[in-house]
């Protein structure tokens, strides 16, 4: 209980009572995927870091892991981007502005941006696994001129499910090098089509120097992973976002357990050398 505190700042587990926050906006990001603006009822803000994640509720429903995809440095609403894809997440897409959701967190590891000051940084994300690296996008752009160059390799399944589309551009505009590919290309896109994977040899970044956030299904992260350590990016300079069944959070219920790792605790960012077997691959 002691470890458990500890890895909470301190803060009691027993504090599995959510926070009362309100949807203050939601913008519709694509079909299937939401982002949620919520606002502290008691008005007290909430710090997290980027990657971490938070127990969203859905009261009378359930209660669902969602990361945060808003930036750490700017004061405003707590944000999460959400796909809807079965009973807690599609009564979240149904909550109206003004009605009250429950917050636990922020838990669990984060990216440790700033472990990539001084060399490149690699973002690499699979559909909605772009929601929990754009704070991270955000938090490298705030501190410019510490990194190198900064590249955002995005996979999506069809043009129609690009997130962040407008943003996209913006960063491009700040000199990010941003590479997007679908799976499926529809006849009006003149973009690349293929697998997320392809992008990692035409992209720009030493990868000596690099460090890479990668983020999106395991299969993705799998590929990713191992194709950026064999173009040269060291393997303890991977990370990848772990998405596990989870209940409780915070250690305790044991849903997300693999080995000696509790995901909810140790991940969900870990470096892919310590999850390669989990994700599939011969370990490292
Ligand atoms: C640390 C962490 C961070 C996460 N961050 C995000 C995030 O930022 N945004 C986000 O949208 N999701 C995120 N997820 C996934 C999210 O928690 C699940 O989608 C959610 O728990 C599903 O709950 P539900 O009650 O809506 O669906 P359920 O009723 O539990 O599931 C309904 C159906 O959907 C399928 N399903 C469940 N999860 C997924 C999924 N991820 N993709 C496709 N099908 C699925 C199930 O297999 C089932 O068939 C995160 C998960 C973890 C562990």
């Amino acid at each position: 209980m002691q470890r458990l505190a500890e890895r909470h700042g301190g803060q009691p587990v027993g504090a599995m009572v959510p926070r009362v926050f309100r949807l203050a906006d939601r913008r519709h990001d694509t079909v299937d995927t939401f982002t949620m603006m919520l606002e502290p009822t008691d008005g007290a803000p909430l710090e997290f870091v980027p990657g971490q994640f938070m127990m969203l509720s859905a009261f009378g429903v359930g209660e669902v892991p969602i990361s945060v995809s808003g930036a750490t440095n700017v004061p405003g609403p707590l944000q999460h981007t959400v796909r809807d894809v079965g009973a807690v997440t599609h009564a979240l897409a149904r909550t109206s502005v003004g009605e009250l959701v429950g917050v636990r967190g922020p838990y669990g590891t984060g990216w440790d941006v700033a472990d990539g000051a001084g060399g490149d940084v690699v973002l690499v994300a699979g559909g909605i696994g772009l929601a929990p690296l754009r704070p991270a996008m955000l938090e490298i752009l705030h501190h410019r001129p510490r990194y190198g160059r900064v590249v955002l390799l995005y996979g999506t399944r069809s043009p129609e499910d690009v997130l962040f589309a407008d943003e996209l551009k913006r960063w491009e505009n700040l000199g990010v090098e941003v590479l997007v590919t679908v799976d499926y290309g529809a006849p009006s896109w003149t973009g690349r089509v293929g697998l997320v994977t392809t992008l990692i040899a035409r992209a720009g970044f030493d990868p000596r120097s690099s460090l890479a956030l990668v983020c999106g299904p395991e299969i993705m992260m799998r590929f990713t992973a191992t194709a950026l350590i064999k173009r040269g990016v060291r393997p303890n300079k991977v990370r990848v976002s772990l998405e596990r069944n989870m209940r409780c959070g915070v250690g305790l219920c044991g849903h997300c357990q693999y080995r000696e790792l509790f995901v909810c605790l140790d991940g969900p960012v870990l470096p892919f050398a310590r999850v390669a077997g989990l994700l599939g691959t011969r370990e490292l």
